[in-house]
């Protein structure tokens, strides 16, 4: 293995682990944020309340959630720990779900393979960034179907700031990926909403496939809308099995602004060779 892969893979459990608590903790910061908005918007704020208690991604120290013990430093070694523990709480023996290992082990898997694909450079290490927001989107999305604007926005701007720096698409197509990625799907969803009354898809899902488009660029937009509806589509059919819940579009969206970020070339050359084939 090459010492960059096994590099990539090491970070990218390490990675995982914090990505862990940013799934788990940015959705609560949001509605926290939301209630103390509305508190204050409808006057309900007396001048004596409390102080709602410190929550971000630092404090409070993580914690099991049932006996309310500290994760000790040894206890938060990614994937080990958990296997050490046997995927309990040392304390109260609660079982500890088998989530967070594997979402180290598939963040240090896809660290791995940016690494593998582009060697020792600087689009790994970006790459490497764009995966770790793309796992977080993933998760949050699936979750509770919210894309949190915190996560969305800085993504659309290092997608140009990626670009400028590595020139692995030229700015011009990061620019208008992001524009008309946006503006799709607006588009789209605005008149569904003209035509049935109701929201078809949330806003995240604009700003999500903007920051795809300024990462990917506007060649491989459409690619990736029709992956992620194939996604969608294989997603939906397995959900609808289990049971009936509303889709969320967002990981497919991501799915595969990755996968395509990761296969650039070999996507751009299937795609011109079937627009060869087809005649066009
Ligand atoms: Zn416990």
């Amino acid at each position: 293995m090459n010492i960059e892969v096994l590099f990539a893979l090491i970070l990218g459990l390490l990675v995982g682990s914090f990505l862990n608590v940013v799934i788990y903790r940015l959705p609560v910061m949001m509605e926290n944020d939301w209630t103390q908005f509305s508190k204050e918007h409808l006057g309900l704020i007396q001048e004596n309340d409390p102080q709602p208690e410190k929550f971000n991604l630092m404090t409070p120290p993580s914690r099991c959630g049932n006996c309310g013990s500290p994760v000790r430093p040894w206890q938060n070694m990614p994937i080990i720990s958990w296997l050490i523990l046997r995927g309990k709480c040392a304390s109260c023996h609660t079982p500890i779900s088998i989530r967070y290992p594997l979402v180290e082990l598939l963040t240090g898997l896809l660290f791995a393979l940016v690494a593998w694909q582009y060697g020792w450079s600087p689009i790994t290490v970006w790459g490497c960034l764009f995966t770790a927001f793309v796992i977080a989107l993933t998760f949050i999305d699936a979750d509770t179907q919210y894309l949190p604007d915190q996560l969305t926005m800085p993504l659309i701007w290092l997608g140009f700031l990626f670009n400028w720096h590595t020139g692995f698409i030229s700015l011009e197509q990061a620019m208008l990926g992001a524009v008309v990625g946006y503006m799709s799907l607006w588009i789209l969803s605005n008149a569904y909403k003209l035509w049935r009354g109701v929201d078809g898809m949330g806003g995240g899902d604009f700003k999500l496939l903007a920051a795809v488009g300024a990462w990917t660029g506007l060649q491989n937009l459409a690619v990736i809308v029709l992956m992620a509806a194939c996604v969608g589509i294989v997603a939906g059919l397995i959900k609808r099995v289990a049971k009936q819940q509303p889709m969320a579009f967002g990981p497919c969206l991501a799915i595969a602004g990755w996968i395509v970020f990761v296969w650039h070339d070999k996507v751009l050359y299937g795609v011109n060779w079937w627009l060869h084939k087809s005649g066009f």
